[in-house]
């Protein structure tokens, strides 16, 4: 009896929970495009590596980061816009991050 309950709860979590996670951090409501600075209808995914996803503008072409847990690490680059996804996180609430060694740089 209690076997079945277990199996259930491992389903639950081996598929339903990264589904539910996924769906939860990342959010319908989408940023402005940083470097064309209009609302899109969606933006080309160039590479989904959880939390860092790496967009395309389909205006502009240009291309931004989203980190999806709050804040870059440090493996970020900074070599195109970098915006974090904020707490509440499926609000899809985005601050724009500035590489914090290059605190002078001119772009805005
Ligand atoms: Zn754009």
């Amino acid at each position: 009896m209690g076997g079945g309950i277990l199996i259930g709860i491992g389903i639950y979590l081996v598929l339903i929970y990264p589904v539910y996670r996924g769906l939860k951090l990342l959010p319908m409501i989408l940023p402005r495009c940083p470097c064309c600075t209009q609302f899109q209808q969606g933006f080309h995914i160039l590479n989904a590596e959880w939390p860092r996803i790496r967009f395309r503008c389909p205006t502009c072409s240009g291309e931004f980061v989203i980190w999806h847990n709050g804040r870059p690490d440090s493996s970020e680059t900074w070599e195109c816009p970098v915006l974090a996804l904020k707490w509440p996180y499926a609000l899809g609430r985005y601050k724009r991050m500035k590489n914090p060694e290059q605190d002078l740089t001119p772009n805005a």
